[in-house]
């Protein structure tokens, strides 16, 4: 696997226990600076389907059912606040695409980039008009890759496919291998099932699920070719759906449908409640969340909120990787750890590695067996009580007993529509499985970040080419 090369602008640091500076390869600035912490641990084609007709009639339910639940007085509210902070004057914010944008044209895709068979369809668009949600969850109809603990997917290239992108494709690959039980072969003559990476159809897509006889992961080049996005396509593959569907999402989330494209309505349909969450939390900034502009008919204003109490992770939807969570739903999916002589016991709410029985998985800002230590390569400056100015170099450290302040003063020199390819995502809290707050624009107003106890783990990340600059104000209190 390739280094990524990392940004240098200021100190750079391998970011924590994931090593992601190591496993991916693309640009990428990674810094972490962790305010700590004097704790006693060292710290083939596409078949096109026919499914307009049903859309258009799922799209008069769906629409329905948010004018009869959504609350719209706080939705009210959510669009003014939004639309009075500088996030809210988008004329001069830059937007980078993603998989959802090289996808607009193409209507024959569920949740914007998920290739369903006939009978998944059938089931997706199935509504209980009674109950607003499917009769059944569409997991019921996905088939798993086999067997359970430790299948390997085999995999092949559709013919002519750029040889300069099999490398980005084998990084993606391999990001998951390092991470879960699932592996990869090149595919032979006996394989019946097989994932072929095209690149000849638009846009970025996959099958949710093991589809027989061979499914395609769609690729169009340039675009879709990250690591970040191969790993998003990858996660379908291999069986998942988009957070935002999940049967618990407007505890979280409010969609604002006055604003969806007509006709995509049919995206913003929640599983029922059958469907399993596996017991993991809604994360708003999961690599399988939509971003908050996605099928926006103004493209300067959400379709999805955060609600009140979450109003802070309005910018981190769809996250720059996959997450500590968005790995254990893999892993939990395919029961990769199960198999393992015994569960490790892990520091910092880490668990059994799903690809390594012998160590632990652990979430950022943590590393070694049990994660029981910190990176050795991330920087520690001391904070005190007078506000220190801090152009993100390294960890912070505070005294012990102390809290911190963190507040980002700028982000810059330019400012972007959504975080996932460029930002700063500040973890205040000691539990860092749930990825943090993104910023990718200076907030308005200027707004302090209070950590829980005294570490706060800031990442600055970069997957593209324009530079990016913060001022980051941190005091000890
Ligand atoms: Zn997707």
């Amino acid at each position: 696997m390739h280094k990524s090369s990392c940004y240098r602008s200021y100190a750079i640091n391998s970011v924590a226990g994931d090593s992601i500076c190591d496993q991916l390869n693309m640009l990428l600035a990674i810094v972490p600076l962790l305010a700590v912490c004097a704790s006693s641990l060292a710290d083939q084609d596409i078949q096109p389907i026919e499914v307009i007709e049903i859309e258009k009639e799922l799209s008069r339910e769906v629409e329905e059912e948010f004018a009869g639940k959504a609350n719209h007085d706080e939705l009210g509210l959510l669009k003014k606040q939004f639309a009075s902070s500088h996030f809210g004057n988008a004329t001069s914010l830059i937007s980078i695409s993603t998989e959802l944008d090289f996808n607009l044209n193409n209507t024959d895709l569920f949740e914007g980039d998920i290739d369903l068979t006939p009978e998944q369809w059938k089931v997706a668009l199935d509504i209980d008009p009674a109950t607003r949600q499917r009769r059944q969850a569409l997991y019921s109809v996905t088939q798993m890759w086999q067997p359970m603990g430790g299948p390997v997917i085999p995999y092949t290239f559709a013919a002519g496919f750029p040889s300069q992108y099999h490398q980005v494709v084998r990084d993606a690959l391999a990001f998951w291998e390092s991470r879960t039980c699932i592996k990869f072969r090149l595919v032979n003559q006996y394989d019946t099932d097989a994932i072929i990476f095209n690149h000849r159809s638009n846009g970025c897509s996959s099958s949710v699920g093991r589809r027989r006889g061979g499914q395609t992961i769609n690729l169009e080049a340039p675009g879709c070719m990250t690591v970040t996005i191969i790993a998003h396509e990858l996660s379908h593959a291999f069986g998942t759906l988009h957070v935002q569907s999940r049967v618990d999402r407007d505890t979280y989330v409010q969609i604002d449908t006055s604003n969806i494209v007509s006709g995509t309505e049919h995206n913003f349909a929640r599983e029922p409640n059958s469907f399993s969450t596996y017991g993991l939390p809604y994360e708003f900034g999961s690599m399988q969340h939509y971003f908050s502009y996605a099928f926006a008919i103004d493209k300067n204003r959400p379709t999805i909120y955060a609600k009140p109490a979450y109003q802070r992770f309005q910018g981190s939807m769809d996250g720059p990787r996959a997450t500590f969570w968005d790995t254990v739903l893999i892993n939990k999916m395919y029961k990769c750890t199960d198999k393992c002589p015994k569960q490790m016991g892990c520091w910092a709410g880490g668990i059994t590695d799903g690809g390594d029985c012998y160590k632990c998985f652990c979430p950022r800002g943590w590393t070694g067996t049990n994660c029981e230590k910190r990176p050795a390569d991330a920087q520690i400056i001391n904070v005190g009580e007078t506000p220190q100015s801090v152009k993100i170099d390294g960890r912070i450290q505070a005294p012990a007993g102390k809290r911190i302040e963190a507040t980002l003063r700028t982000f810059g020199p330019n400012a972007f529509r959504m975080c996932r390819s460029i930002g700063l995502e500040i973890l205040p809290l000691t539990d860092t499985r749930t990825s943090g707050i993104r910023f990718c624009a200076t907030p308005n107003p200027l707004t302090p970040i209070y950590s829980e106890a005294n570490t706060t783990l800031l990442w600055l990340y970069r997957d593209t080419k324009y530079p990016v600059a913060v001022d980051v104000t941190v005091r000890a209190f």
